[in-house]
């Protein structure tokens, strides 16, 4: 429920019905939305103040209207009309206010990897101890986190929300709309360097999550980037593998199911129903949370078991004797090398084929980029195929037997051709749509 004095708070003048709390808040017309209010923003394609009476129709009560638009001809008298200068800063104004009125502890999570991994683990955690809601999937930026906070219930305990970005700026943005009692930097890697130059840029862009953090609150990162090593105003908490980290960890067990590392500070050991030790540090910022408001150690395995992750990451699927890996949901230099890693230390008997695709968004050196990842390809990996323009970098230096493709079906009749039984890992770019290839494998 969003009282409606939030919402006159943040318009011109209103017109039509009075106003009235409505239930919620939504940008599309295109779903049930009844006693909602709809905001029609302004994009690059379309403009929704055109959907208006699909939205009406959906069972909108109220919307905001652009005051640069003319006013559209309906009938006032069913609906509260709010002017506004523009809908978009609307909108993440009113998300800034309603967040003021909740009393929930707010986690804010940014960095290059491992963002929805790590909400996803904080959310499950948080559960055990209260009413917890959390960033649907990816909805990560300016206009999925107003959305995010906007559909909290007014009683929610735990807020955890993903903070994504792709520039300078962005972050502070949505740390001040959510106002963090918590903050997590996941790691800083090299996603989105073509507009943020240097690592270092994209330190600085992370570490703008400080900007709306409460001067109570708590900053929790990655101890093994150097570039976040600094002396903040806040309290902090790292998390690392290497000496020097408040919050020490290390893996004791890795398998295709699950990862189970050890706390070193408490001697504790979690299990995770995730793969890969980049996942531990993840799961490590949840225990530090879950701590933090009040759970025990077992408590906070409980909420690890209870963990539904977000779909293609690490999914497998058995087809024709080979293990099918889809983690093609998206990539980077260090996310790809992560999964490299776990492929390598697979005890699996049957061959281990990587299926790598292009990484996008990575600038200048990107070729550079992509030959780093084939430099660290080596046995146990049996055969590398890359597909794309840029993936055939990677196996520019690559020790190991090697193919490269342009096209998704030249790859799949490579892949139909295989004889061994193997285990095969798809990763590249979101755009590459890497995941189709399997679909079409198994067609
Ligand atoms: P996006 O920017 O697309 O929202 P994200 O930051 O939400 O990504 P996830 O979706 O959780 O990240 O994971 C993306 C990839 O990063 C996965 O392939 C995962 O294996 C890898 N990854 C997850 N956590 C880490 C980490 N702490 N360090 C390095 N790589 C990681
Ligand atoms: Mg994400």
């Amino acid at each position: 429920m969003i009282p409606y004095q939030l919402l006159t708070g943040v318009a011109q003048s209103v017109i039509g019905k009075a106003p009235e709390d409505v239930v919620g808040v939504s940008t599309d017309s295109r779903l049930p939305i009844a006693n909602h209010l709809f905001i029609p923003l302004v994009g690059e394609r379309f403009d929704a103040h055109d959907f208006l009476h699909d939205a009406i129709k959906q069972g909108a009560t109220a919307i905001f209207w652009q005051a640069d638009h003319p006013l559209p001809d309906i009938n006032v008298q069913a609906l509260t009309v709010y002017v506004v200068k523009d809908t978009l800063t609307a909108l993440q104004t009113l998300a800034k206010q309603y967040r003021q009125t909740l009393s929930a502890t707010v986690i804010g999570i940014t960095g290059s990897n491992g963002k929805t991994s790590t909400k996803d683990l904080i959310g499950a955690v948080a559960k055990v101890r209260g009413k917890t809601h959390l960033t649907k999937g990816n909805l990560n930026n300016h206009i999925g986190l107003p959305l995010t906070i906007l559909s909290a219930p007014q009683d929610t305990a735990y807020l955890v929300l993903e903070m994504g970005m792709s520039n300078f700026g962005e972050i502070k943005q949505l740390s001040e709309i959510a106002s963090p009692d918590i903050a997590v930097i996941t790691n800083i890697g090299e996603s989105h360097i073509e507009f943020l130059k240097t690592r270092e840029g994209i330190a600085i862009a992370k570490l703008e999550i400080i900007a709306g953090l409460k001067s109570s609150g708590v900053l929790i990162y990655d101890g093994d980037e150097p570039l976040l090593k600094q002396s903040y105003y806040v309290k902090t908490r790292t998390v690392g593998f290497l000496d020097g980290s408040t919050d020490g960890i290390h893996v004791e067990a890795l398998t295709l199911e699950r990862t189970t590392f050890r706390d070193n500070v408490h001697k504790q050991s979690f299990t995770i129903p995730l793969i890969g030790q980049h996942h531990a540090k993840n799961a490590m910022y949840a225990v530090l949370i879950g701590r933090e408001i009040g759970l025990t150690d077992a408590l906070i395995q409980q909420g690890f078991n209870q963990l539904t992750s977000t779909g293609m990451r690490f999914e497998q699927e058995e087809w024709n004797g080979h293990l099918l890996i889809n983690d093609a949901y998206n990539a980077s230099p260090t996310s790809m090398k992560a999964a490299i890693k776990i492929i390598q230390s697979l005890s699996d008997p049957r061959q281990k084929v990587l299926v790598l695709g292009d990484m996008y968004e990575l600038g200048e050196q990107s070729d550079d980029y992509h030959r780093a990842v084939g430099k660290v390809i080596e046995a146990p990996i049996d055969y590398v195929l890359t597909v794309g323009q840029q993936a055939k970098h990677i196996a520019d230096d690559t020790k190991v037997t090697h193919r490269h493709v342009e096209t998704l079906v030249e790859a799949k009749t490579l892949l139909k051709q295989l004889k061994k039984p193997s285990v095969i890992l798809f990763k590249a770019s979101r755009g590459m749509r890497l995941e189709t290839l399997i679909q079409q494998l198994k067609a």
